[in-house]
């Protein structure tokens, strides 16, 4: 039974900011409240209810002490559990998993895998642990969800010992992909989907009947698509030319492809597709040129993943209010039997291709708090 007050409270940790919610115990319980402190360890600034305002968060522990000190925030109850993004967890966390030492240990042993993501998500666990002793966590994997893909789209051509140190293919945004599937039109939910999660991170997925087989993202959160500032598939020679012929040491090379590649380095002005998009400058409009190359490019590698394709879904920051991208992306998969229509498009979410399209193409809002805070209920009996 739930006592007034009760709340689960959802962690998601990126690279700079932190997002929160508080929901009431039980599958799909209300959501009491959500936000989010962005630009950890520069102009941070927190966000609630519709409210923002200047803080001080050098780091994202600083930040949760900021979050759990409101005395309207998510902490500010009775907390029954809490529940963690984590982007990676290896080859064998393959499903959300309650935190005590040895499954931290585990964790740990991966975070080499994704050294930008997990050191600050497990960092603000720990952090918790100190601040509120006895409340139970559970961590909840972006790598998880495509645990299941065939063999054949797990491995990279190189050998088989170095598979098994770990160096495959996880795909990531696991969470954002789960929800997704979760939610899908029942017109398409058990036929073969791509769904393309653009946000300053962006990746897709191919779905056959709910469940990935195949994603654009590999072995880190670099591959694939370009993003906001990550360079997205590069040729493995670049990084090698990079350090022979450039002498750029390994952490130059590290920060130039998170920090300073993607639709940042292309364009020169923005890692934001709604600057580029109205920027009349040549190199912004080849950023958006190659982004929306890429996004079309990829669902066609997905529909021969997935054996064909019966639809396809937009979702995250750009794919669900950018109305210019997704009309550009359908544009260029009309041969596929995308058309989209220019109405619907701009009032999504929903369906937005015509009944003149062979396939249809949708928007939904994608929701990864909402996909941790029923695991964590799951995990915790509440
Ligand atoms: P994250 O990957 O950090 O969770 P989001 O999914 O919130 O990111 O997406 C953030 C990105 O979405 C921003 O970098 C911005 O480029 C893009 N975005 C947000 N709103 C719009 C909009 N109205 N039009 C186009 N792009 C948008």
């Amino acid at each position: 039974m739930t006592v007034d007050g009760q709340r689960i409270v959802v962690l998601n940790s990126g690279s700079s900011s932190l997002k929160f919610a508080a929901y009431r115990p039980g599958r799909d319980g209300e959501r009491l409240l959500s936000g989010e402190v962005e630009g950890i360890g520069g102009k941070a600034r927190l966000q609630m209810g519709g409210t923002a305002k200047d803080v001080t968060a050098a780091d994202p522990v600083a930040a949760m002490h900021v979050i759990a000190d409101l005395p309207d925030g998510p902490m500010a109850g009775d907390v029954v559990a809490f529940g963690h993004r984590i982007v990676h967890g290896g080859p064998d966390l393959d499903r959300p998993v309650l935190v005590d030492e040895p499954a931290l240990a585990r964790i740990d042993a991966v975070s080499p895998l994704a050294p930008l993501h997990n050191p600050p998500a497990l960092a603000v666990l720990r952090g918790l642990r100190d601040r509120f002793p006895g409340i139970p966590h559970v961590a909840c994997f972006d790598t998880a969800f495509h645990r299941g893909h065939p063999p054949v789209a797990d491995r990279f051509a190189i050998p088989e010992a170095l598979y098994q140190e770990g160096v495959r293919r996880y795909g990531f945004h696991g969470l954002s992909y789960q929800y997704i599937a979760g939610v899908l039109p029942p017109e398409i939910a058990g036929g073969r989907v791509a769904v393309a999660h653009l946000g300053s991170g962006a990746s897709m997925c191919g779905l056959v009947n709910r469940r990935s087989v195949d994603s654009s993202m590999g072995f880190t959160a670099l591959d694939g698509l370009p993003m906001g500032t990550r360079s997205g598939s590069l040729d493995a020679g670049v990084i090698l030319w990079l350090q022979q012929h450039k002498g750029w040491p390994v952490d130059r090379v590290e920060a130039f492809l998170y920090h300073d590649c993607g639709l940042k380095g292309m364009s020169g002005l923005s890692n934001d597709i709604r600057v580029l998009l109205a920027s009349e400058t040549p190199s912004a409009r080849m950023a958006v040129d190659y982004f929306v190359y890429h996004v079309a490019r990829t669902a066609g590698a997905l529909a021969s993943s997935m054996g064909g394709i019966d639809g396809l879904v937009f979702t995250a920051g750009i794919g669900e209010h950018s109305d210019i991208i997704r009309a550009r992306v359908l544009d260029r998969l009309g041969w596929m039997g995308f058309r989209v229509d220019a109405a619907a498009n701009a009032k999504a979410p929903g369906r937005i291709t015509g009944a003149d399209s062979r396939l249809p193409a949708y928007v939904i809002p994608t929701d990864e708090e909402r996909v941790i805070g029923n695991a964590t209920c799951a995990l915790v009996g509440v």
